[in-house]
């Protein structure tokens, strides 16, 4: 089945991956971005509209230049400490920029949508691993956003007959292992792009002692006393898109249906280093540094409903297979 996509944030990490996953898929994919955090160089091939979610105009501009099936939204703000800092970025972009995206799909009729949520809309974890079913109680103007959009996303399914599938990532990581997209962030906050920049470092004749790295506390209630995380290749999170959007425009999925995206397996902070070790060969240090606001101890994320609805299971299943992509896109850089 070929399908007309508008990957909205194709222009990102994630969303790069999306365009190369669905164009294999045979599907024809245009690109809406601002490229605020995005590369125009990452879209590749596809149509790119430039254009901005907070303007309406931008989006009627880019839906009148296409006849489109399905929309897949990977266009957010996703610092956890800047949603902080700065709140009124995330609720402009990722709240009133979805909801303009959403009223921009019901004036051109389009009723499918795959949303990039995410984990942090659950909040503290009680049960690990997470179901979908957890209570959601963000602790971050983050997580907030994306839950408000799963929340409007209910509602315009009630009303609109808009239908969508928000898939909840755990930790994305890992690249396109041809080497034809990547984790490209500016600033780099992500801990596995940070700890190889310093293997590379390290490679291109840098001083051990040097490190720039630092590992977010060590004084949590976990094995080793750092951050335990989910971490899912990009790959796999594009393969649950692609078999997402098919259910959708085969009407097999109706509602607003939220699914947890995970490898349901955690590693420490310690334990990604020591991957990455294993994966460079460089003998990576780092300091020991306070915590980082808002970093709940461990987030697992149990993946069975994605399973069952999707018939979905994740490819990437080794942390080391998934550190190799990431590294061997960085060196190639
Ligand atoms: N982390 C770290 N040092 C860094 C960046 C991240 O110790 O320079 C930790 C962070 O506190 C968290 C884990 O690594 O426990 C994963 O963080 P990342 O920012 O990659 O993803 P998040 O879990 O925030 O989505």
């Amino acid at each position: 089945m070929t399908a007309n996509v508008l990957i909205v944030g194709g222009a990102g990490y994630i969303g790069s991956h999306m365009v190369l996953a669905a164009q294999e898929a045979g599907w024809n994919v245009t690109v809406f971005d601002n490229l605020s955090r995005g590369f125009a160089d990452a879209v590749g091939s596809a149509r790119l509209v430039q254009g901005d979610l907070r303007s309406p105009p931008d989006l009627d501009r880019c839906f009148q230049s296409g006849d489109f099936d399905l929309v897949m939204h990977f266009a957010a703000l996703a610092y956890v400490g800047e949603s902080v800092q700065a709140p009124d970025l995330y609720y402009q972009n990722n709240v009133v920029g979805a909801l303009n995206l959403l009223d921009a799909m019901r004036r051109h009729g389009v009723r499918h949508l795959v949303f990039s949520s995410t984990c942090a809309t659950y909040g503290q974890p009680r049960e690990i691993p997470i179901p979908e079913d957890h209570p959601q109680r963000p602790i971050n103007p983050y997580g907030r956003t994306k839950l408000m959009i799963e929340q409007a996303l209910a509602d315009y399914a009630d009303a609109f007959g808009v239908n969508s599938v928000s898939l909840r990532y755990f930790n994305a990581a890992g690249c396109d292992p041809k080497g034809r997209a990547g984790e490209r962030h500016d600033p780099e906050t992500h801990l596995i792009p940070l700890v190889l920049e310093e293997a590379l470092r390290l490679q291109q004749g840098g001083n051990p002692e040097d490190t720039g790295l630092t590992v977010f506390g060590d004084d949590f209630p976990t094995r080793d006393g750092t951050c335990i995380r989910d971490y899912i290749h990009v790959d796999d999170l594009c393969a649950a898109h692609l078999l997402a959007g098919r259910r959708l425009l085969a009407g097999e999925m109706r509602g607003a249906i939220c699914l947890n995206l995970a490898n349901g397996a955690g590693f420490t902070v310690l334990e990604v280093i020591e991957a990455c070790r294993r994966v460079t060969g460089e003998p990576i240090r780092f300091r020991m540094g306070a915590r980082r606001a808002g970093d709940p101890p461990e987030l697992i994320g149990d993946a069975r409903r994605a399973s069952g609805e999707l018939g979905w299971q994740p490819a990437w299943t080794s942390l080391d297979a998934i550190l190799e992509t990431a590294w061997d896109w960085m060196r190639a850089r």
